[in-house]
Protein backbone atom coordinates (compact mmCIF):
# COMPACT_ATOMS: atom_id res chain seq x y z
CA UNK A 1 0.00 0.00 0.00
CA UNK A 2 1.43 3.69 -0.97
CA UNK A 3 1.49 6.26 1.92
CA UNK A 4 -1.04 7.98 -0.15
CA UNK A 5 -3.37 4.84 -0.60
CA UNK A 6 -7.00 5.06 1.23
CA UNK A 7 -8.76 2.96 3.34
CA UNK A 8 -11.77 1.64 1.67
CA UNK A 9 -14.98 2.42 3.99
CA UNK A 10 -12.72 3.42 7.05
CA UNK A 11 -11.17 6.33 8.22
CA UNK A 12 -6.83 6.96 8.28
CA UNK A 13 -6.04 9.38 10.62
CA UNK A 14 -2.39 11.02 10.72
CA UNK A 15 -1.61 13.87 13.28
CA UNK A 16 -0.14 16.06 11.55
CA UNK A 17 0.91 18.44 15.35
CA UNK A 18 0.56 16.86 18.56
CA UNK A 19 1.93 20.19 20.53
CA UNK A 20 0.95 23.53 21.45
CA UNK A 21 1.58 27.29 20.49
CA UNK A 22 5.12 26.69 22.05
CA UNK A 23 7.57 26.05 19.45
CA UNK A 24 8.76 22.37 19.34
CA UNK A 25 11.04 20.25 16.70
CA UNK A 26 9.03 17.51 17.37
CA UNK A 27 5.34 18.79 18.18
CA UNK A 28 3.89 21.06 15.58
CA UNK A 29 0.90 23.11 16.42
CA UNK A 30 -2.56 21.39 16.53
CA UNK A 31 -3.56 19.59 13.13
CA UNK A 32 -5.26 15.92 12.28
CA UNK A 33 -5.80 14.71 8.94
CA UNK A 34 -8.42 12.45 8.15
CA UNK A 35 -8.72 10.47 5.26
CA UNK A 36 -12.08 9.29 3.84
CA UNK A 37 -12.24 7.35 0.97
CA UNK A 38 -10.70 10.09 -1.86
CA UNK A 39 -11.37 12.63 0.17
CA UNK A 40 -8.56 14.85 2.83
CA UNK A 41 -9.73 16.46 5.49
CA UNK A 42 -7.59 18.32 7.71
CA UNK A 43 -8.72 19.07 11.45
CA UNK A 44 -7.48 22.67 12.62
CA UNK A 45 -4.27 24.30 11.22
CA UNK A 46 -1.42 25.68 13.14
CA UNK A 47 1.73 26.58 12.19
CA UNK A 48 3.69 24.12 10.43
CA UNK A 49 0.43 22.31 9.06
CA UNK A 50 1.53 22.44 5.36
CA UNK A 51 5.07 21.57 5.70
CA UNK A 52 3.19 18.46 7.72
CA UNK A 53 1.06 17.95 5.26
CA UNK A 54 3.81 17.48 2.81
CA UNK A 55 5.16 14.86 5.43
CA UNK A 56 2.15 13.14 5.44
CA UNK A 57 2.45 12.00 1.64
CA UNK A 58 0.27 14.88 0.24
CA UNK A 59 -0.34 18.88 0.34
CA UNK A 60 -2.30 21.91 0.42
CA UNK A 61 -3.93 21.61 -3.16
CA UNK A 62 -5.10 18.08 -2.53
CA UNK A 63 -7.14 18.47 0.84
CA UNK A 64 -11.20 18.92 0.35
CA UNK A 65 -12.01 20.21 3.56
CA UNK A 66 -10.35 22.22 6.66
CA UNK A 67 -12.24 22.03 10.10
CA UNK A 68 -11.25 24.62 12.71
CA UNK A 69 -12.46 23.41 16.06
CA UNK A 70 -11.77 27.47 16.60
CA UNK A 71 -9.76 30.61 16.70
CA UNK A 72 -6.67 30.26 18.32
CA UNK A 73 -3.61 30.39 16.50
CA UNK A 74 -2.27 27.35 17.53
CA UNK A 75 -5.57 25.77 16.09
CA UNK A 76 -5.59 28.78 12.86
CA UNK A 77 -3.10 30.58 12.18
CA UNK A 78 -1.68 28.39 9.25
CA UNK A 79 -5.25 29.75 7.18
CA UNK A 80 -3.34 33.16 5.70
CA UNK A 81 -0.40 31.18 4.59
CA UNK A 82 -2.31 28.02 2.96
CA UNK A 83 -4.50 30.54 0.88
CA UNK A 84 -1.50 32.99 0.10
CA UNK A 85 0.36 29.64 -1.32
CA UNK A 86 -2.82 28.21 -3.10
CA UNK A 87 -2.69 31.34 -5.14
CA UNK A 88 1.07 32.05 -5.45
CA UNK A 89 2.95 31.24 -7.60
CA UNK A 90 0.26 29.17 -9.30
CA UNK A 91 -3.62 28.50 -8.84
CA UNK A 92 -4.12 26.34 -11.10
CA UNK A 93 -2.54 23.93 -8.57
CA UNK A 94 -5.53 23.60 -7.02
CA UNK A 95 -8.13 22.08 -9.43
CA UNK A 96 -10.94 21.10 -6.26
CA UNK A 97 -12.78 23.71 -4.13
CA UNK A 98 -11.75 23.97 -0.58
CA UNK A 99 -14.41 24.22 2.29
CA UNK A 100 -13.28 25.71 5.22
CA UNK A 101 -15.75 24.88 8.12
CA UNK A 102 -15.92 26.05 11.85
CA UNK A 103 -18.38 27.16 14.17
CA UNK A 104 -20.28 30.66 14.82
CA UNK A 105 -18.84 33.39 13.62
CA UNK A 106 -16.39 31.87 10.83
CA UNK A 107 -17.01 33.63 8.31
CA UNK A 108 -16.15 37.18 10.39
CA UNK A 109 -13.31 35.66 11.21
CA UNK A 110 -12.44 35.35 7.51
CA UNK A 111 -13.53 38.49 6.79
CA UNK A 112 -11.38 40.58 9.78
CA UNK A 113 -8.14 38.35 7.65
CA UNK A 114 -9.11 39.87 4.06
CA UNK A 115 -9.03 43.31 6.08
CA UNK A 116 -5.63 42.72 6.75
CA UNK A 117 -4.25 40.91 3.80
CA UNK A 118 -6.75 41.86 1.40
CA UNK A 119 -6.72 39.93 -2.17
CA UNK A 120 -3.56 38.14 -1.30
CA UNK A 121 -5.58 35.73 0.24
CA UNK A 122 -8.87 35.77 -1.42
CA UNK A 123 -9.39 32.58 -3.16
CA UNK A 124 -11.73 32.24 -6.95
CA UNK A 125 -15.64 31.73 -5.18
CA UNK A 126 -14.95 28.05 -7.24
CA UNK A 127 -12.02 27.47 -5.39
CA UNK A 128 -13.18 28.37 -1.56
CA UNK A 129 -16.24 27.71 0.34
CA UNK A 130 -16.99 29.01 4.13
CA UNK A 131 -19.42 26.70 6.25
CA UNK A 132 -20.60 27.92 9.59
CA UNK A 133 -21.96 24.81 11.87
CA UNK A 134 -23.92 25.00 15.00
CA UNK A 135 -25.12 22.56 17.14
CA UNK A 136 -28.50 22.56 16.03
CA UNK A 137 -31.21 19.25 15.67
CA UNK A 138 -30.14 17.90 12.24
CA UNK A 139 -27.49 20.19 11.99
CA UNK A 140 -25.07 17.70 10.25
CA UNK A 141 -22.45 17.98 7.33
CA UNK A 142 -23.19 15.14 4.32
CA UNK A 143 -20.75 14.63 1.60
CA UNK A 144 -21.03 11.27 -0.50
CA UNK A 145 -18.79 9.42 2.05
CA UNK A 146 -19.29 10.52 5.36
CA UNK A 147 -21.13 12.80 7.87
CA UNK A 148 -19.73 15.35 10.34
CA UNK A 149 -21.57 16.14 13.78
CA UNK A 150 -20.85 19.07 16.03
CA UNK A 151 -20.99 19.87 19.47
CA UNK A 152 -20.41 22.86 20.92
CA UNK A 153 -17.19 22.96 23.49
CA UNK A 154 -16.12 24.55 26.57
CA UNK A 155 -13.60 26.61 25.86
CA UNK A 156 -14.38 29.44 23.25
CA UNK A 157 -17.44 31.16 22.26
CA UNK A 158 -16.96 29.48 18.41
CA UNK A 159 -15.60 25.95 19.83
CA UNK A 160 -16.54 22.88 18.19
CA UNK A 161 -15.72 19.35 18.59
CA UNK A 162 -16.64 17.25 15.61
CA UNK A 163 -17.76 13.50 14.46
CA UNK A 164 -16.75 11.86 11.59
CA UNK A 165 -18.84 8.65 10.45
CA UNK A 166 -18.85 6.45 7.64
CA UNK A 167 -22.00 4.50 6.45
CA UNK A 168 -20.01 1.45 7.38
CA UNK A 169 -19.99 2.72 10.93
CA UNK A 170 -16.60 3.84 10.85
CA UNK A 171 -16.32 6.88 13.59
CA UNK A 172 -13.82 9.27 14.44
CA UNK A 173 -14.25 12.34 16.97
CA UNK A 174 -12.23 15.46 17.46
CA UNK A 175 -12.68 17.05 20.44
CA UNK A 176 -10.08 20.54 19.59
CA UNK A 177 -9.88 22.28 22.98
CA UNK A 178 -12.21 22.14 25.79
CA UNK A 179 -12.90 21.71 29.24
CA UNK A 180 -15.25 18.83 31.04
CA UNK A 181 -18.09 18.91 28.86
CA UNK A 182 -20.83 16.25 28.94
CA UNK A 183 -21.71 17.67 25.16
CA UNK A 184 -18.13 15.87 24.11
CA UNK A 185 -19.37 12.13 25.89
CA UNK A 186 -22.57 12.75 23.94
CA UNK A 187 -20.72 13.20 20.57
CA UNK A 188 -18.48 10.66 21.07
CA UNK A 189 -20.63 7.10 22.52
CA UNK A 190 -18.95 4.75 21.08
CA UNK A 191 -16.73 6.22 18.81
CA UNK A 192 -14.03 3.46 17.03
CA UNK A 193 -11.71 6.39 18.10
CA UNK A 194 -11.71 9.74 20.46
CA UNK A 195 -8.85 11.94 19.53
CA UNK A 196 -9.01 14.16 22.89
CA UNK A 197 -6.95 17.41 24.02
CA UNK A 198 -4.71 16.53 26.91
CA UNK A 199 -2.99 19.67 27.64
CA UNK A 200 -1.68 19.68 30.99
CA UNK A 201 -0.96 16.80 33.60
CA UNK A 202 -3.59 16.34 36.10
CA UNK A 203 -2.06 18.31 38.85
CA UNK A 204 -1.36 21.75 36.50
CA UNK A 205 -5.20 21.56 35.40
CA UNK A 206 -5.96 24.86 34.03
CA UNK A 207 -9.50 26.43 33.17
CA UNK A 208 -10.89 25.49 28.94
CA UNK A 209 -8.19 22.61 29.36
CA UNK A 210 -8.54 19.18 29.71
CA UNK A 211 -5.78 16.91 32.04
CA UNK A 212 -5.11 12.73 31.22
CA UNK A 213 -7.53 12.00 33.56
CA UNK A 214 -10.36 14.18 32.74
CA UNK A 215 -9.83 12.95 28.87
CA UNK A 216 -9.89 9.21 30.10
CA UNK A 217 -13.29 9.95 32.30
CA UNK A 218 -15.22 11.07 28.68
CA UNK A 219 -13.19 8.06 27.33
CA UNK A 220 -14.80 5.96 29.77
CA UNK A 221 -17.79 7.62 29.93
CA UNK A 222 -18.40 7.27 26.32
CA UNK A 223 -17.79 4.07 25.93
CA UNK A 224 -15.43 4.44 22.77
CA UNK A 225 -13.25 1.79 21.25
CA UNK A 226 -10.08 3.48 21.18
CA UNK A 227 -8.53 6.72 22.74
CA UNK A 228 -5.57 9.25 21.73
CA UNK A 229 -4.03 12.24 23.91
CA UNK A 230 -2.85 15.09 21.92
CA UNK A 231 -2.48 18.91 22.25
CA UNK A 232 0.50 18.06 25.11
CA UNK A 233 2.11 21.46 26.40
CA UNK A 234 5.50 20.64 27.46
CA UNK A 235 4.93 19.91 30.98
CA UNK A 236 3.29 16.44 29.84
CA UNK A 237 6.76 15.38 28.62
CA UNK A 238 7.78 14.98 32.47
CA UNK A 239 4.97 12.86 34.04
CA UNK A 240 3.54 9.48 32.68
CA UNK A 241 0.48 10.76 30.98
CA UNK A 242 -0.49 7.17 30.00
CA UNK A 243 -0.71 6.35 34.08
CA UNK A 244 -2.49 9.55 34.67
CA UNK A 245 -5.08 8.79 31.90
CA UNK A 246 -5.37 5.12 33.30
CA UNK A 247 -6.77 6.51 36.68
CA UNK A 248 -9.88 6.79 35.16
CA UNK A 249 -9.73 4.77 31.60
CA UNK A 250 -8.51 0.90 30.84
CA UNK A 251 -8.77 0.49 27.09
CA UNK A 252 -6.78 0.91 24.10
CA UNK A 253 -4.46 3.94 24.53
CA UNK A 254 -2.58 6.10 22.09
CA UNK A 255 -0.43 9.20 22.88
CA UNK A 256 0.19 11.51 19.92
CA UNK A 257 2.63 12.12 18.12
CA UNK A 258 3.17 13.44 14.82
CA UNK A 259 3.18 12.06 11.82
CA UNK A 260 1.28 9.02 13.78
CA UNK A 261 -0.72 7.02 11.73
CA UNK A 262 -4.03 4.92 12.53
CA UNK A 263 -6.56 2.91 11.03
CA UNK A 264 -10.16 3.13 11.98
CA UNK A 265 -12.16 0.56 10.24
ZN1 LIG B 1 -7.60 27.06 22.38
ZN1 LIG C 1 -5.11 24.81 21.81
Amino acid sequence: MTPTANTPEGIRVTVLGSGTCVPSLVRSSCSVLMRVGEKQLVFDAGPGTMRRLLEAGTDIYHIDYLLLSHFHPDHSAELVPLLFATQYPDAHRRRTRLTVIGGPGLKHFFESLVAVYGHWIQLAEDKIDFLELEDRPGNAFDEAGFRITVAPMVHNPESLAYRVETPSGASVVYSGDTDYADRLVTLSRRAGLLICESAVPDEKKIPGHLTPALAGRIASEAAVQRLMLTHFYPACDHVDIAAQCRRRYQGPLLLAEDLMTVRVA
